[in-house]
């Protein structure tokens, strides 16, 4: 007997497009057919006679989920948080432990992250979100997908497109305008799939302008894969593929895996179809080689020793997971420095609220992004850790020197939860009156929230000195507000998402038109007016503007220095600017950049943010932040002739601690 030779798309040394070849040419159309639909929930279907092993999946944003694991794992802060941080770094390492993760739980392709832009404060999966703004979306979104993928595990960027709410969401068609559609909605999509090429997009449940994800050809094949370069498949969001009818759309579209069983690509159908003549082989083979690409990238048929190994919850993991919750708290108010709290001068302190000792991190709470971890440190829990032997807990609020409530949400439905939306933006009127009633009794009343999106706080905030944004912090969630509390920890945090002050003074609260929608349609009628851009446009005040947070210590901002005024073709200006610590604490300071087009042909916002940096100093000390800007800052999205450009003339470039606090500026010329 003579050994059987490896057959060539087994050969790890060959190239990977080689190797797709060699497979595709072996399949046959019924077992290509096979490929394009999921099985079991979470996995693709086995070829046996071609040893075509399943591709696994599991959820995210947030970590390595249980649902489709039944592992615990660790639990990182949700989404949201990780984009208050501002600091591009940790996306990077979240990717990358994920990536560990998901290696370790024997799945190749984590869904996330998730990166649709918060049209309203009320969608249920805000949390699960990033940002009102595309180019901090981009920034966070790019690095969290190359860690990902660093493991040879494949991100699955989601939910592509205009998937902005929960409400209708299996129905509803998001009627949304070319420009905003390109400015706003795609954008962040496409920097992800020119910047970190990932190896795979999910098609979204809603319509887009009356045409469901799956088979939206425009946004598929035309976009994502002609015009962006995108070289991944497309799988369905779970269940997508329901009301559609016939597979052909799907299959014209691009639509390489349908999740999670089989609907429209059941074989009989596609079949029937192909028969018919209303598709090719090579529709499907250009479906299947994109699928099999990915199989090739996270080392399917590769042999073990070759691929990186996986681990869960190492130690590092969970310090990772709280030094983000930690660098994700946003300081938003603090009045008298009443904050940090010192236990060297406090006696005894109260801890009360519907959150302090909720434990986040459940099996299936808040839907598919749910993670459990093996432990999760609440609120109290850290705090109680954090003052052991040296501060008194007492449960009542007049005898201690602070209360610290911990109010907020949580993943039950019509909160911060998959599936629904919230239908206010105020706290449960339990938790206002237990503000007003503990303020009334202690003035130094510190309110920590607990929350994955906008809350409004008009009725209390001026009852309490200090406001903590805490988010969802993941197992160390607790750990990590204590570290802040009593100082370990100077915040640093920044709003990546407009506070308003009512839910009527956001651009898609206007009517039902606006949001949730009538006859199941939604209108942008706001355009590209999203988050900062309509609160500007509109000089309405918001409770907390986009990019705010406080700190223990003070900045100064100085000495904007440009290399050059005026610039033009792929040129490129560098800036730098001078940042000090004039407090007496170290800490991180996010300097950020806007641009404003000071006179063009179209309507363009007041300002948009087009760079960001996090700097960390000691008390006292100077440091020096840089930026580079090129056309590509400047540009907006020509509905009429339907290209991206910059017109020459002047921009402002606007420094600033928040999107509301501009320190320095200066204009350049575009020529
Ligand atoms: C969600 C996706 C998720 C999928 C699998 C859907 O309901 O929209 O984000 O990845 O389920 O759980």
């Amino acid at each position: 007997m003579t050994d059987i030779q490896p057959l060539p798309y087994m050969d790890i040394k060959l190239d990977i497009e080689d190797r797709i070849k060699d497979l595709l040419g072996r399949l046959s159309l019924a077992e290509k057919f096979r490929l394009l639909s999921g099985h079991k929930m979470w996995t693709t279907r086995k070829i046996k006679r071609l040893k075509i092993p399943e591709l696994g999946t599991t959820d995210g944003p947030n970590g390595c989920a249980f649902h489709s694991t039944y592992k615990r794992n660790t639990l990182f802060p949700t989404s949201i948080c990780l984009a208050a941080t501002w600091n591009r770094e940790l996306p990077l390492k979240y990717g990358e432990v994920i990536g560990l993760e998901t290696r370790a739980s024997g799945r190749h392709m984590i869904l996330a992250p998730g990166i649709n832009i918060d049209r309203s404060p009320l969608n249920g999966r805000t949390f699960e979100y990033l940002t009102e703004d595309p180019f901090l979306n981009k920034e966070m979104a790019t690095p969290y997908v190359k860690g990902v993928q660093s493991k040879r595990i494949s991100a699955c960027v989601k939910h592509y497109a205009a998937n902005n709410q929960e409400t209708k969401r299996f129905t509803v068609s998001s009627e949304v305008g070319e420009r905003a559609l390109e400015e706003i909605y795609l954008r962040s999509f496409k920097a992800v799939v020119q910047n970190a090429d990932p190896w795979c997009v999910m098609a979204c449940y809603n319509k887009v302008n009356a045409i469901y994800g799956c088979e939206n050809k425009f946004l598929l094949r035309d976009t994502l894969m002609d015009k962006w370069g995108f070289t991944g498949f497309v799988c369905s969001d779970w269940f997508a593929t329901r009301k559609i009818v016939g597979s052909s759309g799907c299959v014209k579209a691009g639509l390489s895996l349908e999740m999670p069983h089989t609907m429209r690509y059941k074989i009989k159908n596609l079949q029937t179809e192909f028969d018919q003549g209303k598709f090719t082989e090579q529709d499907i083979d250009f479906l299947v080689t994109r699928l099999l690409r990915t199989m090739f990238r996270v080392g399917l048929f590769d042999p073990k020793e070759h691929l990186p190994k996986g681990s869960r919850n190492l130690k590092e993991h969970w310090e990772l997971s709280q030094k983000i919750a930690e660098e994700g708290i946003v300081l938003l108010k603090n009045d008298k420095n009443i904050l940090p709290l010192d236990p060297s001068k406090t006696k005894a302190i109260c801890v009360l609220g519907p959150n302090a000792k909720k434990a986040m991190g459940k099996p299936f709470y808040g839907g598919s992004s749910a993670v459990w971890p093996k432990h999760e440190v609440t609120p109290y829990k850290g705090i109680e850790r954090k003052i052991k032997g040296r501060v008194v807990l007492t449960d009542d609020m007049t005898a201690a020197d602070a209360v610290i409530l911990i109010m907020g949400l949580n993943h039950s439905g019509h909160k911060d939860a998959e599936g629904s939306d919230r239908q206010r933006l105020e706290l449960p009127q339990q938790q206002v009156q237990l503000i007003k009633e503990t303020a009334a009794k202690n003035q130094n009343t510190i309110v920590v929230l607990v929350n994955g999106s906008p809350i409004a706080m008009s009725e209390w905030i001026q009852d309490v000195p200090a406001v903590v944004e805490s988010w969802y912090g993941g197992m160390e969630g607790g750990t990590a507000l204590a570290n802040v509390l009593f100082g370990d920890v100077n915040p640093s945090g920044k709003l990546p998402i407009t506070f308003p002050e009512k839910i009527s003074d956001s651009p898609a609260h206007v009517s039902e038109r606006t949001f949730p929608g009538v006859d199941l349609k939604v209108y942008y009628d706001e355009g590209i007016y999203v988050g900062y851009r309509h609160f500007d446009k509109k000089d309405i005040k918001p409770l907390f503007p986009f990019g705010f947070g406080l700190s223990y210590t003070t900045y100064e901002y100085s000495n904007l220095k440009v290399d050059k005024n005026r610039f033009s073709g792929t040129n490129k200006i560098n800036l730098t600017v001078d940042v000090t610590n004039t407090g007496s604490r170290s800490g991180s300071e996010v300097v950020q950049l806007y641009i404003r087009d000071v006179e063009c042909s179209a309507d363009r916002p007041i300002k948009e943010l087009q760079g960001f940096n996090k700097i960390f100093l000691k008390s006292k000390e100077k440091g020096t932040v840089s930026f580079t800007i090129d056309k590509s800052n400047l540009e907006f999205y020509d509905e009429k002739e339907h290209v991206w450009k910059a017109e020459p003339g002047k921009f402002e470039i606007l420094i600033g601690s928040s999107s509301r606090d501009i320190k320095l500026q200066t204009t350049i010329e575009y020529q």
